[in-house]
């Protein structure tokens, strides 16, 4: 029997009245049987369900066409571009392998973007062969797209990816990095400059391989608000403005990147010294709805402010329609108990989380198997590497033993896509639940992965017989 849903926003999750937990349909305790652990769930309902309730969100309040570039990055798994490629999604990709893996899993290239900086001259004549649009990022990369499309006789599409002067982050800090946005935009490394875009919109117009219909920008995360995007629109609509007086041009297509969030957001959410370990229940964000409205809402105040017409609207969520999809199986093994903490060691680390990269995110726990008894007690969870390795610290959990089951909430961007081989520990496999059926998307990696790049000189080998104990996956 299914008890009521108790996570936020998640119909995809429900406890059964014994504490067990349930993942679109089937149960946690039956996938970790079947697949082992540490074990990447991917509920596809959710998946599908975040990516059109984003895309409504958009094409509900803009009034030109909307389109969305799922950011690959978030997650790079085939079978969830697949699944997104069936929604109708287009793509965000960064560099050939990319988008070599979204053509692959049968993405419209016609729907793909091709960002970056330094682009290859292999990602930039495979999008070009393709039919991919090519966001610009410097320069001298015009002149070298421009010769590959030349060589091979197509016309390519062009967006420009820009710096527009953030003067509306001044004061505003970023909740990542000790600097203001508007800092942090001008230090980044990517995009072209107002004076640098102008330049770069005559120096496309003026090559017939090159078809220029856009602009792009990506500001990243900076804080969970839906003022994020509103402070972006002077900037951008000053921009846009500019390359129009100075160069008669006006975009087709305005891009306006990704980092839209939702529900328990895990990313740098990291609590203080007594503040609360995020929960389950817990929302930290604002509906995605809201995020639209402050977009939608000034975009368009600030285009017609100055006579410009409205362009589509691009957009690249990742996080948004992969994070909350997915959450990570792992098992409780050693229970250690010392005069200053108590530790509960899982067979996840934090390099499998994605966490090792920003060691401030803070994903909520449960217990999913129903093996919590009541009293939950201090502690931190620890997994094996060797570095502290804490994939939560100093928050209460329900008591728990050897063997337990415990869920990691909300992995589903940027955990495995960001995961590294640390302690040489092969990485989870990946499994994608839709009503009470699981298949594996990704296989768990075995030594021999680990070790696949490896090459021992002869030279360095030693001769004569092979080693007497086992050696195997
Ligand atoms: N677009 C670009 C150009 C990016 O670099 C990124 C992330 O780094 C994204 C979109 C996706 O960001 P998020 O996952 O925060 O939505």
């Amino acid at each position: 029997m299914t008890a009521a849903v108790i996570y936020v926003d998640d119909p995809e999750l429900s406890v059964t009245a014994s504490g067990a937990l349930r993942i679109d349909g089937i149960g946690a305790a039956d996938l970790a049987e079947r697949f082992g652990t540490p074990l990447h769930v991917i509920s596809e309902t959710r998946l599908r369900r975040n990516y059109r309730r984003f895309r409504d969100a958009f094409a509900q309040r803009w009034p030109a066409p909307v389109a969305v570039y799922f950011a690959q990055k978030s997650n790079p798994s085939l079978a969830l571009r697949s699944t997104l490629t069936q929604e109708g999604a287009g793509g965000d990709c960064l560099g050939a392998n990319e988008l070599r893996a979204a053509l692959m899993a049968g993405a419209d290239p016609a729907r793909l973007v091709l960002n970056g900086n330094d682009k290859t001259d292999e990602a930039l004549a495979l999008a070009v062969a393709c039919g991919a649009r090519v966001n610009v990022d410097d320069l001298d990369e015009i002149d070298r797209l421009a010769a590959v499309a030349a060589e091979a006789g197509r016309t390519v599409e062009v967006g420009i990816r820009t710096k527009p002067d953030l003067e509306a982050f001044a004061a505003r800090g970023s909740e990542m990095m000790d600097l203001t946005v508007r800092d942090y935009a001008a230090v980044s490394k990517w995009g072209l400059d107002p004076a640098a875009a102008a330049h770069a919109v005559e120096a496309i117009r003026a090559r017939p391989e090159l078809r220029l219909v856009g602009l792009h920008y990506h500001l990243g995360r900076h804080f969970s608000h839906p003022d994020l995007f509103a402070l972006v629109v002077p900037g951008m609509a000053a921009l846009v403005g500019l390359l129009r007086d100075r160069t008669g041009w006006t975009p087709e297509a305005l891009t306006v990147g990704g980092g839209f969030t939702q529900g328990r957001d895990p990313f740098f959410r990291k609590p203080g010294p007594g503040e609360p370990w995020p929960q389950a229940a817990d929302c930290f964000v604002a509906p995605i709805e809201a995020f639209a409205d402050a977009l939608c809402g000034e975009l368009q105040q600030a285009l017609r402010a100055r006579d410009l017409p409205l362009p589509v609207l691009g957009l690249e969520p990742g996080r948004f329609i992969t994070a909350s999809a997915g959450l990570t199986l792992t098992r409780v093994g050693t229970i250690k108990q010392g005069p200053a903490r108590r530790w509960v060691m899982v067979d996840v680390s934090v390099a499998q989380l994605g966490m090792s990269r920003s060691p401030r995110d803070a994903h909520a726990i449960v217990v999913a198997d129903g093996s919590a008894r009541d009293e939950a007690v201090t502690c931190d969870v620890v997994g094996p590497l060797c570095v502290l390795d804490v994939v939560m610290e100093q928050a209460p959990l329900p008591a728990v033993g050897r063997g337990s089951l415990l869920a990691v909430l909300d992995t589903g961007g940027y955990a495995d896509g960001e995961a590294s081989n640390a302690n040489s520990i092969g990485r989870p496999a990946v499994v994608l639940v839709r009503d009470g059926a699981a298949d594996l998307i990704r296989r768990r990696e075995t030594f021999d992965d680990v070790f696949a790049r490896d090459e021992i000189p002869a030279r360095l080998l030693a001769a004569g017989e092979p080693p007497p104990w086992p050696i195997g996956p």
